[in-house]
Parts: C-alpha cells; structure tokens; sequence
C-alpha cells in the first residue's frame, strides 16, 4: 500500500445522518411539540373546571411509580395499584379519541417510511453500492446517534431497496488498526486547569511502529472512520473469500460465535 492509498482513504467524504433531521423529517418533532401544546391546554381547562389535568395525572403516576421501585413495599403497591387505575379512563380520553391522535397514528407510519427513504437516498448519493453493515446495533433498544431508541430495520429496509445491503459481524471493528490490525489506544489529554486527564474516545491512535498508516503520519483518526473501513474490509473478505481476516475472527467458544457469516439483507 503506497502513501497516497492511506492518505486517499481518510479523506473518504464522510455522510452521516442527523437524529433531529429523522426527527423533523418524520414528524416527530412537531408532533412532539402540539402534544404539549395540547397537554398545556388540557391543564389550563382542568384548573378552570377544577379537576385533574393530564399533566398531573402524569405526574402523579410517575412519582408512585418510582417510590414502588425504590421501596417495595404493599403499602406502595397499593397506592400505585390505586392511582393507576383512576388514571386509566382520563389517559384513554385523552390519548386514544381525540380525532387528532387517531390521524397521527394513521399518518406516522408512512411519514416515517418516507423520512428513512430520504436518509437512505442522501446517505447513497444517487450511485450504486454495496452497504456494509455492522450488526451489533441491530438488536432492540440500541441507540441511534445516541439518542433515539429504536430498531434499524426501517432503514435498513429502505437502503437495502437501493443498494446491496449486506449485515456483518463487526466484531473488534473498533478496536484493531484498520492497517496492521493491531490493536489501538485512545490518546489521552487533561482538560484546562490540568488537573484532570480525560480519555478521549472518539479518536484511536495506532501504537505499532511498523504500521504504515504510523510511517507516514496518520496514525491517530476517528474511531467510528477506522470502525468502518475495517467493517468494509471484513465484508469484502467475506464476500470474495468466503472467511473472515483472523483477526476479526470470533473464537468459536465465544457463544455468540459467528465464524465467516454474511446475510444479505
Ligand atoms: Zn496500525
């Protein structure tokens, strides 16, 4: 490998896409935003009437809720026991017949199908490819951009409508020199008064002195971008040779051992 191929591979023009961009493209954002609205009225009408509002009843759920996790006790299962079930007809009027939640509900899906379809199109530009993709973030509860919870698949579903979408096993992709596959470090700093020294763990640094990304001088890069040109990497391997770089390789007493599999998505 020359210099120019390392140099060419780091500046790879980097897509990403945005949470809040899902967020706002599928609705969410303002959904998110009239249901507080709506929530803010509902109080100021209940104060009016003197009864309890939404945001109370909320409220109250929550704080029995937390006191029953806290301090098991039956005194507290009752008490939880007792409020849920006052607030269940008030909860179901308010969040299942009004007409304006009845049309979200109907409307969410497709506008969250659409939302993916355009992050899927942004993220491909237009050209033909094969997509890489690393499972351990598949499984359900795993974090998009660190914020949303939620599964993949939607968008998944949609990239794999416009490309070859094939799921790998990323296994300590973020850990070995996308160069030497030795395994890196993270450089570690001290904040401003110098009195306290913070890992930063966004970005690795190979320590092998005979690496060839170390020789010529870029030998500290961004975690996530040595992450996927190793997950490139394990999945061209896979797909041409049928077997992974041993590196990568799972030991096969790992229960979750996963020697060689590709799918296609
Ligand atoms: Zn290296």
């Amino acid at each position: 490998m020359e210099i120019d191929d390392v140099g060419t591979i780091f500046k790879t023009k980097v897509r990403s896409i945005k949470t809040n961009q899902l967020r706002t493209d599928s609705g969410l954002s303002l959904f998110s935003r009239t249901l507080e609205y709506r929530k803010k009225c509902n109080h100021l009408q209940c104060q009016k009437n003197g009864t309890k509002s939404v945001q109370n009843i909320e409220a109250d759920l929550s704080r029995s809720m937390m006191k029953t996790l806290y301090s098991n006790n039956i005194e507290n299962e009752k008490e939880y026991h007792g409020i849920s079930k006052r607030s269940r007809q008030p909860l179901l009027d308010f969040y299942h017949t009004t007409n304006w939640l009845k049309r979200q509900r109907r409307t969410r899906l497709c506008q969250t199908e659409k939302a993916y379809a355009k992050s899927a199109k942004s993220l491909l530009g237009g050209q033909k490819a094969i997509c890489f993709y690393g499972d351990a973030g598949r499984g359900y509860g795993s974090r998009i951009g660190g914020h949303t919870r939620g599964s993949h698949d939607v968008f998944i579903g949609k990239l794999s409508e416009k490309a070859t979408v094939v799921s790998i096993d990323e296994y300590r992709s973020s850990k070995l020199c996308a160069f030497c596959h030795m395994p890196m470090v993270h450089p570690v700093k001290t904040n401003k008064d110098k009195s306290k020294k913070i890992t930063n763990l966004g970005t690795v640094v190979c320590i092998n002195p005979d690496c060839i990304s170390r020789k010529n001088g870029y030998a500290a890069r961004g975690r996530d971008t040595n992450a996927s040109i190793n997950i490139a990497m394990i999945g061209y391997e896979q797909l041409a040779f049928c077997q992974t770089i041993q590196q990568f390789e799972r030991s096969s007493l790992h229960a979750g051992g996963l020697k060689g599999k590709v799918t296609l998505v």
